[in-house]
């Protein structure tokens, strides 16, 4: 059998991770000697596709063709909220698929987050053959904790388009976490937060963990603050400079713009170990006498400081609104833990101690923390180690609609799989015959906030007054996160039942297709045979009635 690799699937960056021959977490390293590899791709007019560095250097001369932080389009609709603000910002086209998720275009065609994506996977499973020197078909991929199940499966789909088994979905602070050996330090519940602060997201998670078991109690952050912002401020003030002194406006030469953007970024990282460095750009424009510009600055880390004072300020909120979901105070956490490649400035470390009174643990590399806690895991699953029993939990609540918009949560999130829960409805209606259920995931107790996972149809009820007829529901949700709900009218014993899988956007059949075509694009192989469709199997019924109302019983457990 061979190893299972740990993926960081990121925003910004991908990493990947393995166990080495005694059992530590080991980053493996492109040919180039690259620890991450930029989850950004590229496609040039011939067809020809870039991954990684090599695309993000194109990103300035072929902006509509670079597509980058396709993990906040994965398994989401076009018209949430931050996925209609991303298609504002990004210089690529964001458009809807017929099913209404998001998809980006790329020289007229749609192209589906979970096909871009694939494309970082494969790249990331070519690392990992060429570092290992063997095949390697099988994956731990991590997700944000938020990641609803349609995320989640996108993300798997994405691997099976790579040509990778995702043989578990991991949580990305409980990755983080098992890298940082949370689990083994001291007895009983211990609390602890995970601060990731990336290039483009930042994340903050309230965490327990107890007996190799890890819980997400809260999460929050802001998807839109990252390094980058770091980044575009240094940038900002060079092209503001270099017009007053050169009268020349650089954010209309793409090349300058590129050569500037590695440079800031490369004197911001610079700057978070020494206090000052040289930022040297020759030849970086002409004047307009047409004579070079040489561009050459010292620059300090207080003036770094000093222009993104409001960036950090950013972090203190989500992180107190995470404490109170929660139903901490800073001081009940044991540890904080630092994640991402931003954690390593240090006004960022000063920020955290001072928001969580305590120092934060850092390891060597945050930025790939949460790829050694994907391979950690492999190897637990692989039976290679056996460090910690961590169990699989639902995400986000699941539920159903009652009234006009109400949330009836049946299955708090946070539940250990597989797992069932049941609750007791009734029905609203005089003589009610029948009672349509739909099913949702999500956190908001106004419904509609969440996602529609299905519907349930329960038809030839018992007549009677308002409130009289009940009806049972059981939730199941198995360790492959397939739910199977089951609506019962005790008194007459009838019932109807609907599975649902997760389902990323694309069916098995489109995946099929995906995978079928990239094949005879590269080689003239046979194609695979055509797979059962996965989806959702659902009664399609629809019913305008909203007969519900949770009269009585909470959520059962068994
Ligand atoms: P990640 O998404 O975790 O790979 O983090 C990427 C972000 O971390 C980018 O904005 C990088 O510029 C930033 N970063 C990486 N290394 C450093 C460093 N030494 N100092 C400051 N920022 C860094």
């Amino acid at each position: 059998m061979s190893r299972i690799i740990g993926i960081d699937l990121g925003t910004t960056n991908s990493c990947v991770a393995v166990l080495d021959d005694k059992q530590h977490p080991e980053t493996l390293s492109t040919a180039d000697g690259e620890r991450t590899v930029p989850s950004w791709v590229s496609w040039t007019a011939s067809g020809q596709i870039a991954v990684g560095t090599r695309a993000r250097r194109q990103a300035v001369t072929n902006p509509s063709a670079t597509v980058y932080g396709v993990k906040r389009l994965i398994g989401r609709k076009v018209n949430a909220e931050d996925v209609s603000w991303f298609a504002r910002l990004a210089p690529f086209r964001i458009v809807a698929a017929p099913n209404g998720d998001a998809w980006v275009r790329v020289h007229g065609q749609p192209i589906s987050p979970q096909e871009v994506a694939a494309q970082i996977l494969r790249r990331i499973k070519q690392v990992a053959e060429e570092a290992l020197g063997e095949p390697v078909t099988r994956a731990v991929v991590t997700v944000p904790a938020y990641f609803d199940d349609a995320q989640r499966q996108a993300t798997r789909d994405a691997g099976q388009i790579a040509g990778l088994d995702v043989i578990r979905i991991l949580n990305e602070p409980t990755a983080a976490a098992l890298a940082y050996g949370a689990h083994r330090v001291g007895e009983g519940r211990r609390l602890i937060a995970v601060f990731d602060l990336g290039g483009g997201t930042f994340d903050i998670s309230i965490m327990s963990v107890e007996n190799g078991i890890f819980e997400v109690l809260a999460t929050g952050g802001d998807s839109a603050l990252g390094g980058e912002d770091w980044d575009r401020r240094m940038l900002e003030r060079i092209v503001d400079e270099v017009f007053d002194q050169y009268r020349v406006d650089l954010t209309g030469i793409p090349m300058a713009m590129s050569r500037l953007r590695e440079a800031c970024e490369t004197a911001k990282k610079a700057l978070s170990v020494e206090t000052e460095t040289m930022l040297q750009l020759p030849f970086l424009a002409n004047d307009q006498h047409g004579a070079p510009i040489n561009y050459e600055r010292v620059i300090t880390r207080e003036q770094i400081e000093g222009l993104t004072k409001d960036l950090l300020d950013r972090l203190e909120a989500p992180c107190a609104r995470a404490l109170s979901d929660a139903g901490l105070k800073a001081t009940d956490l044991e540890e904080v833990l630092l994640v991402g490649g931003m954690t390593r400035w240090p006004a960022v470390e000063q920020m955290v101690e001072k928001l969580f009174q305590k120092k934060p643990s850092k390891g060597a590399n945050p930025d790939e923390v949460v790829a050694l806690g994907a391979a950690q895991y492999a190897g637990i699953l692989a039976g290679d180690s056996n460090d910690a029993a961590l169990l699989d939990v639902t995400p986000h609540d699941i539920g159903i609609k009652v009234g006009d918009s109400q949330f009836a949560v049946v299955l708090p999130r946070n539940s250990m799989l597989p797992v069932r829960a049941r609750r007791l409805f009734a029905t609203t209606h005089e003589n009610q015959k029948f009672v349509s259920i739909e099913l949702y995931q999500g956190d908001s107790q106004d419904v509609l906030k969440n996602r529609k996972l299905g519907q349930v149809v329960l038809d030839d009820l018992t007549p009677g007054p308002p409130g009289s007829t009940r009806v049972e529901l059981v939730i199941t949700v198995d360790v492959e996160s397939i739910l199977s709900v089951t609506a019962r009218e005790p008194k007459s014993g009838k019932e109807a039942s609907v599975t649902i899988r997760p389902s990323g956007g694309l069916s098995q059949r489109e995946i099929v297709e995906i995978i079928n075509r990239r094949r005879a694009e590269t080689s003239q192989v046979a194609p695979l045979p055509e797979m059962r469709s996965g989806g959702v199997r659902v009664t399609t019924r629809e019913h305008s009635v909203h007969s519900l109302k949770p009269p009585t019983g909470d959520p059962e457990k068994k």
